[in-house]
């Protein structure tokens, strides 16, 4: 990395460019003490603001967005279909859970412990993943 050959020319009242966290942007700073060989303080040529010295706009507004997004998109519509569709479900045929069973995907089961589950994937040779109402649990199955 080239980094410390261009750190190593910054010094006390250098222009570099910082964020401002007054001006909430990326802006020429100039430097007001050193740490070593990193900026610590700058000063904002806009505003003429003195703070610590920030790279880049902090992270934090942006991921904040992306995990409001997601939130919004995905867990709780499906968290209240999954509920949905257990009380559906429940008014269905569904099979009594054994170890010896055979129990296909998408299969609804009865578990004498968990209570009614489905079925979510079989693997080979016996056993399968089993969505109850809080929970998802591998069992066996085709057991003789
Ligand atoms: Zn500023």
């Amino acid at each position: 990395m080239c980094y410390n050959y261009l750190m190593s020319k910054i010094a006390a009242s250098s222009e570099i460019e910082a964020y401002c966290t007054k001006c909430k942007l990326v802006l020429a700073h100039t430097v007001v003490t050193m740490d070593g060989t990193k900026p610590k303080r700058v000063q904002c040529n806009t505003c003429k603001g003195e703070h610590n010295y920030r790279a880049k706009k902090p992270a934090t507004k942006s991921t904040a967005a992306k995990k409001e997004k997601t939130t919004r998109g995905t867990s709780k519509k499906s968290r209240q279909s999954w509920e949905d569709t257990m009380k559906e479900a429940a008014d269905k045929p569904h099979k009594q859970y054994s170890m010896s069973g055979n129990f296909n995907e998408g299969e609804w089961i009865e578990h004498s412990t968990f209570g009614l589950g489905c079925v979510q994937a079989f693997s080979a040779p016996n056993k399968i993943t089993v969505r109850f109402a809080d929970s998802t649990r591998m069992l066996v199955c085709n057991y003789s």
